[in-house]
């Protein structure tokens, strides 16, 4: 910890000069809709390819600028990470795995060839920006910091080679609880016609253009009468990958739980590696696996899959009541939320909260 605070003050601070006023942050904590309130702060840095990273700094959140010909714009060389900070009931603030998603970035950084942030700079960025706009997190049930870093292409140049100049940012947004109204099971539809990524693409980074591809075949969820998108593996369209924003784990009656092998195509999840976890210390068999869709339809059909969740920093976990697609449209269970799914939505929840003891050291003090 004394080593990551002493990098947190090497970014310089300068206060915005217009805080928002205490009763509009109030207001805008009290029910913020996601992803569109955003703190008083931004935490920032750049690279260059002669000088390394530089300019770390804390500065009034605000908009850039960006001259047209930014590399970025025009080839999405671009990479993003999604955590939150959580107030716990003493008051005290802390994050949840953060060391995974500097890794996560740092993986993504490498795929997209742009430069790799240092894993104590990453956490450095947050506790610096977190410090500042502490009075930013909302304390409500399930309620948090959603915290926001990227890095894009910032040079000057359309022509087609990796930059020579990045700029690294983290934005902060309050979020209330997912579900608004108590946790409901969502459906899927199954996406046969796209795919997000294909074998030796940028699957398993987390890079804004994934997120591009996958926005069509959300549309197609929706005109179908469903919430989520879940995609099938390029090769074959035979074996569940994971959703436009979450991975997917499938329960079987006989209490055995399983999720998609890491492919290469899939972005490894935190949330996915906790409950892998959680899962087992419970003593559950669990197993990551190829798991077709077939299986699944006829585990659905048959009775021999129970529950069926989808998971991830922003919902944690989320049962999933209907899986639908061209050829099909089947109930989950009786389409109500799982007992395991929920069970072990309440123990995470319950640990990123400070309500149960941190016995795996998960939880990173701010
Ligand atoms: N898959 C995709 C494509 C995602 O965007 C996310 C959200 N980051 C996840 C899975 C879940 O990852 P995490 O549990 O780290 O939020």
């Amino acid at each position: 910890p004394t080593q990551i605070s002493d990098l947190a003050a090497a970014y310089d601070v300068t206060l915005t000069d217009t805080p928002t006023p205490h009763d509009e942050r109030a207001a805008a904590l009290a029910a913020p809709r996601f992803g569109t309130v955003f703190s008083d702060h931004m935490a920032r840095a750049r690279w260059t390819a002669d000088g390394g990273w530089a300019e770390r700094r804390v500065e009034k959140y605000g908009p850039l600028q960006l001259d047209p010909a930014t590399a970025v714009l025009h080839y999405a060389q671009e990479i993003f990470e999604g955590l939150k900070a959580y107030q716990h009931a003493d008051g005290s603030v802390w994050t949840f795995r953060p060391e995974a998603n500097a890794e996560r970035f740092t993986a993504s950084a490498r795929r997209l060839a742009l430069p790799e942030l240092p894993v104590e700079d990453f956490l450095a960025s947050i506790e610096a920006l977190v410090r500042v706009d502490r009075e930013w997190i909302p304390t409500g049930e399930e309620a948090s910091l959603y915290l926001r870093p990227f890095m894009y292409a910032s040079e000057k140049f359309i022509g087609v080679r990796s930059t020579l100049e990045a700029e690294y940012l983290v934005i902060a947004s309050p979020v209330g609880p997912y579900f608004a109204k108590g946790v409901n099971p969502v459906s899927i539809w199954v996406s046969q016609n796209y795919h997000r990524v294909g074998a030796g693409g940028t699957g398993a980074a987390k890079c804004g253009g994934n997120y591009a591809a996958s926005l069509l075949p959300q549309q197609e969820a929706y005109a179908n009468g469903c919430d989520q998108v879940a995609f099938l593996d390029a090769a074959t369209n035979t074996t569940l990958e994971e959703l436009g924003g979450m991975n997917i784990f499938v329960v079987a009656a006989d209490g055995s739980v399983s999720t998609p092998s890491l492919t290469g195509s899939i972005l490894e999840g935190v949330t996915r590696r906790s409950i892998l976890q959680l899962v087992a210390d419970r003593g559950i068999e669990v197993s990551e696996r190829a798991i077709s869709l077939a299986e699944v339809q006829s585990g659905l059909r048959d009775g021999s899959i129970a529950e069926i969740f989808a998971c991830g920093t922003a919902a944690v976990l989320t049962p999933i009541g209907r899986l639908a697609g061209a050829d099909f449209d089947l109930t989950v269970g009786d389409g109500t939320s799982g007992a395991l799914t929920m069970s072990i939505r309440e123990e995470l929840t319950d640990i990123q909260n400070g309500r149960r003891p941190d016995r795996h050291g998960w939880m990173h003090r701010l």
